[in-house]
């Protein structure tokens, strides 16, 4: 729930302040496997922590990235879908995790009041 709380307040914050009354349509996030976010709760605590929002009809899109391990054995950069760390190349257990801990929001879009009114949203 905290993570949730977190980009809706980086997310209102990252609202180009001449924009009266924006609203954000979508928040692009990159989520590595390694953080134990679950999307799908992720997104229901977003939808909670976003209502009364400029974010409140947002919608969270999650890119989940893999665990990339680097073996001190033998080098290798390898991927692997889930602990135990094991290099793939020899089996090497002294591995250190390149990537699979981000939890970066890539970009949010926000919402074209005229646009919105064309099509009648809401
Ligand atoms: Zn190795």
């Amino acid at each position: 729930m905290g993570i949730a709380i977190r980009i809706v307040e980086i997310a209102i914050s990252a609202i180009p302040p001449d924009i009266e009354d924006a609203r954000i349509e979508r928040v692009n996030l990159k989520v590595g496997r390694l953080t134990a976010v679950v999307p799908e709760s992720l997104r229901f605590c977003f939808n909670i922590a976003s209502s009364d929002t400029p974010l409140a009809s947002a919608s969270l899109e999650i890119e989940e990235t893999p665990i990339v391990i680097e073996c001190g054995e033998c080098g290798a950069e390898t991927t692997i879908e889930r602990p135990p760390f094991a290099c793939s190349e020899c089996g090497g257990g002294k591995v250190t995790v390149v990537s699979g801990r981000e939890l970066d929001i890539l970009s949010i879009e926000v919402a074209d009041p005229e646009v919105e009114a064309v099509e009648g949203r809401e």
